[in-house]
């Protein structure tokens, strides 16, 4: 049995309130579906929970993310379970910074900036400087990620996300591969690449990114991408328990082409 004090905070000057008079025995809970885990698992409970919302089922439900934000709303509907995902946040999967996060290759792929605010003020960090490690990010202990801003202009890419996983459903990525691509013609005028499980954090792919510039779009140029994406310039893909890294590699490679294609739609 854990015993903590719960508040729910109305707004933001009452979550900083919060924090400044609890300090380090306070933790920040969302959803709670990392922070319980993390509870159980370390025998750390913190006295104090503080309370803040917005979920990946509302992502999921939502027909705009859906349309204009596709490989984001791939992402967040395969968090999990449903359970999962009604009080999971995607500020609680990005804050959480694991390696696998389903919604931070999306978010990577739309050039999404974090806004975090404490008493002192806000920022913005680029979510490619935002993770430094796994489960660590630049975000210091009193500051509240209250934004995820994404370019309106990303919204004319076309973007996927592929979760590739042992199961389909309540599992966490192998690799998680996620395109951008924006063409003009049959041209590729710009593109982003994001690999997960890959490097200790999610990572753009840049080198691919720059190989793309100003080529067709065909079968050639999109293998030769996952080649490029699956070379140790790009990834280091380690062994873990769910599988070994060569696999993990060799997926990389095969599924760029495969992701690229699906964000262009059927
Ligand atoms: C059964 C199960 C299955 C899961 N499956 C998946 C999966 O398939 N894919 C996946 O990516 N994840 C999965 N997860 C992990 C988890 O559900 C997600 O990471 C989820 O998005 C976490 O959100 P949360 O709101 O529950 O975060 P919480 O647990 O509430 O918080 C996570 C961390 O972020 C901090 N935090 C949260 N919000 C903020 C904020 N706004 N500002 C500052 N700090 C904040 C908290 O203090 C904590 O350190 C699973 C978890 C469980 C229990």
């Amino acid at each position: 049995m854990i015993n903590y004090e719960y508040f729910k905070p109305e707004s933001l000057d009452e979550v900083f309130e919060l924090m400044q008079q609890y300090g380090s025995r306070a933790a920040l809970v969302a959803g709670g579906t990392d922070v319980m885990v993390f509870i159980k698992q370390s025998n750390h409970s913190p006295e104090v929970l503080i309370s803040l919302l917005a979920t990946h089922r509302m992502l999921e439900q939502s027909k705009m993310v859906k349309n204009d934000l596709t490989a984001l709303h791939q992402g967040a509907s395969q968090v999990g379970s449903v359970q999962v995902r009604n009080v999971g946040t995607l500020g609680g999967n990005i804050c959480n910074a694991a390696p696998s996060a389903d919604t931070a290759g999306p978010l990577l792929i739309l050039d999404a900036v974090m806004v975090l605010q404490s008493p002192e003020g806000q920022r913005r960090v680029p979510i490619e400087q935002f993770f430094i490690g796994p489960s660590e990010t630049v975000k210091k202990d009193d500051e509240v990620l209250v934004e995820i801003e994404i370019p309106a202009e990303m919204s004319r890419f076309k973007t996927a996300y592929c979760k590739h996983a042992r199961r389909q459903a309540m599992n966490l990525p192998i690799i998680g591969v996620s395109v951008g691509v924006l063409l003009e013609g049959d041209v590729i005028a710009d593109s982003r690449i994001a690999l997960t499980v890959v490097a200790p954090t999610p990572i753009r792919v840049p080198q691919v990114e720059a190989f793309l510039k100003g080529k067709p779009f065909e079968e050639a140029v999109l293998n030769e991408a996952g080649e490029i994406a699956s070379s140790p310039e790009c990834c280091m893909p380690r062994d873990s328990v769910r599988c070994e890294g060569w696999y993990r590699e060799e997926m990389v490679r095969v599924l760029i082409p495969r992701v690229a294609r699906a964000a262009l739609g059927p």
